[in-house]
């Protein structure tokens, strides 16, 4: 069930989690975005003056704390002292994993919830569910027009935009960014979940964490966000959005493992091939090797539709412990790192549409 307003329990008194910071001025945030990380005490939400103050939109970022380019897309605008159109409020939750040593690596802290699963009940259990309670509470009071959410994908990837609704308004936010957008009705607590019951709100994926593009993208976007005095219509772009509906996600079963390689390395897993990534947003057969299984297919991964029918067989097969697509399928947030493949997913996929003639 998506989220609804009296999901949310109003502020009870106690700590602010998130440190409020309002108009920073260019001197005052450091020389570069990892000065500027670390001029961050924790969790923190700044505050931006626009032109028109009776409008406010919400930008969130670095909810990973290894997704630098929202942060420094942030930090680029605060120091080149653009003016918003209407009042910005950026909240920039995962400060504390950003900052371990060497920086950007960490997407939680150990031991900790991932925060963009965390925007739903009961939020009361743990620290993360707490803050992401905080950032509700603040939503409700500050009403914005629309709200982004400013990820990198952690493998290499083109930039694309995730929502929960397909209407003019969430099409002209992603369009802020780039034409891929992906629709999907996964519930997972994600903050982009909010939707339809706070605010238009997107997921921004800018490209890959370490992609030298990403940074751009997400600067470019975020100035087009804040000073466009309309964000919520059709024609600031003449991009043509390319949709992808209800990705599948292709999950590792409990108790198996996974590793990356060029041959089978387990008796219980999956064996990707190095370099998986590459197929982000291209299209795959069923003659493209995707890496090697031992033992039964349905033992080792899952592939949940939305109504929690496994769907593994549907999709992918193997031949002589060698995985394949079984249909023509298109494949994106395909990551090569373990660590977020046995605790998010290897990748999302859709069944790619054949050309009509
Ligand atoms: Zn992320």
């Amino acid at each position: 069930m998506a989220l609804k307003p009296s999901d949310i329990p109003l502020p009870a008194t106690g700590p602010n989690r998130f440190h409020y910071w309002a108009n920073p001025a260019p001197k005052d945030i450091g020389e570069t975005c990892a000065e500027f990380l670390h001029l961050l005490p924790g969790p923190t939400y700044i505050y931006i003056t626009g032109k028109d103050p009776q409008r406010a939109r919400v930008v969130v970022t670095l909810s990973h704390g290894n997704e630098p380019s929202g942060l420094h897309a942030i930090f680029e605008i605060l120091k080149q002292n653009i003016e918003p159109a209407v009042d910005i409020h950026c909240f920039i939750p995962s400060v504390d994993a950003a900052k371990q040593s060497p920086g950007f690596i960490y997407r939680t802290l150990p031991h900790h919830r991932d925060f963009n699963r965390c925007f739903k009940p009961p939020f009361d259990i743990d620290e993360q569910g707490l803050l992401a309670l905080e950032l509700l509470q603040y939503l409700l009071t500050i009403k914005p027009e629309c709200l982004l959410d400013v990820h990198n994908t952690s493998g290499s990837s083109p930039p694309f935009g995730v929502t929960t609704f397909m209407d003019e308004g969430h099409n002209a936010l992603v369009s802020l960014f780039t034409h891929r957008m992906i629709i999907t009705d996964l519930q997972l607590g994600s903050l982009m979940e909010i939707s339809e019951a706070l605010t238009p709100a997107v997921t921004i994926e800018c490209g890959g964490a370490l992609d030298a593009e990403s940074a751009n993208v997400a600067f470019d976007g975020l100035k087009r966000f804040i000073m466009f005095e309309d964000v919520l219509t059709d024609g600031h772009s003449d991009l043509m959005l390319e949709f992808f509906h209800n990705p599948l996600r292709l999950e590792l079963q409990e108790g198996s493992d996974i590793a990356y390689g060029d041959h089978c390395l387990f008796e219980d897993g999956v064996t990707l091939l190095p370099d998986i990534e590459n197929h982000n947003f291209g299209t795959v057969d069923a003659t493209c090797l995707l890496g090697y299984v031992s033992g039964d297919l349905t033992n080792v991964l899952s592939a949940k539709d939305s109504e929690g029918n496994e769907r593994i067989n549907d999709f992918f097969e193997l031949r002589d412990g060698q995985l394949f697509p079984a249909k023509v399928l298109k494949l994106f947030m395909v990551t090569s790192n373990p660590e977020i493949a046995r605790k998010d997913c290897l990748l999302y996929f859709v069944e790619a549409e054949l050309p009509r003639n």
